[in-house]
C-alpha cells in the first residue's frame, strides 16, 4: 500500500493518497485546497482516483472537493452529521475571508463499521465525533486516517467550534481509537504521523 501525503493550503491540511500501488486505484482522503496540485501528484503516481473520503467537512478538508470531483468523477464519501458543514462551504469560507465555490453533493453517506472497498483496499469506516458531529476515521490494514481528532505529540482536536464536544472527543479517542492494536500508524489532519502505541503512552490524555 502507498500513502502519499499532500499538504495542501494556509492550514496546511495533509491530503492523504491512498492506494494499492502504483498505476492502481486509489482514494484521495481531504482534498482540502489545490485540486491541480493533488491531481498532479495522482497522475504522478498514475492512480485513478474511485472515492472522495471526508474525514470531516470543515472548509481546510473538502475546499478542493469540487476540483477533484470534476476530474476524476470518484465519488464523495462523508458522514450525514457533517452535512451541514459541507453544505455550508462557502460561508465557511467566507468567514475565514476567502471566496469559494460550494462544493458537490454527497455520493454517498458513511456510517461506523461500514467497509468501503475501492480495487484491493479495503476502509472501515469509525465514526469518531467530538471534532465535529460526523468526523470519522478510515482504517484501512493497519494505518488510520483520523482527520482532526487528535494530533501527534498528544494533540486533539478543537472542540469549541460548532457542534464540537469534549466529551464525544474523549469517548472516540479513549474508546475508539486507543482501542486498535498499538502498532496501529495513525495519519491525523494536520501535522506528521504517529501510532496508536506512542499517543497511548504519551500518558498526556488527560482532558
Ligand atoms: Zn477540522
Ligand atoms: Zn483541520
Amino acid at each position: 500500500m502507498i500513502v502519499e501525503t499532500v499538504p495542501i493550503g494556509v492550514n496546511e491540511t495533509n491530503c492523504y493518497l491512498v492506494a494499492e500501488a502504483r498505476g492502481g486505484q486509489g482514494v484521495v482522503i481531504d482534498p482540502g485546497a489545490d485540486a491541480e496540485v493533488i491531481l498532479e501528484r495522482c497522475s504522478a503516481l498514475g492512480l485513478s482516483i474511485a472515492k472522495i473520503l471526508i474525514t470531516h467537512a470543515h472548509w481546510d478538508h473538502i475546499a478542493a472537493v469540487g476540483g477533484v470531483k470534476e476530474k476524476t468523477s470518484a465519488e464523495i464519501c462523508c458522514h450525514r452529521k457533517d452535512l451541514p458543514l459541507y453544505n455550508a462551504l462557502v460561508e465557511q469560507l467566507l468567514y475565514m475571508g476567502f471566496e469559494g465555490d460550494s462544493a458537490p453533493p454527497v455520493d454517498h453517506f458513511v456510517r461506523d463499521g461500514d467497509e468501503i472497498t475501492v480495487g484491493n483496499l479495503r476502509f472501515t469506516v469509525l465514526h469518531t465525533p467530538g471534532h465535529s458531529p460526523g468526523s470519522v476515521s478510515y482504517l484501512t490494514g493497519n494505518s488510520l486516517f483520523c482527520g482532526d481528532v487528535l494530533f501527534e505529540g498528544g494533540g486533539v482536536g478543537r472542540t469549541d467550534l460548532p457542534g464540537g464536544s469534549m466529551s464525544q472527543l474523549r469517548d472516540s479517542i479513549t474508546n475508539r481509537i486507543f482501542s486498535l492494536p498499538p502498532e496501529t500508524a495513525v495519519y491525523p489532519g494536520h501535522g506528521p504521523a504517529t501510532t496508536v502505541g506512542r499517543e497511548k503512552s504519551s500518558g498526556i490524555y488527560l482532558f
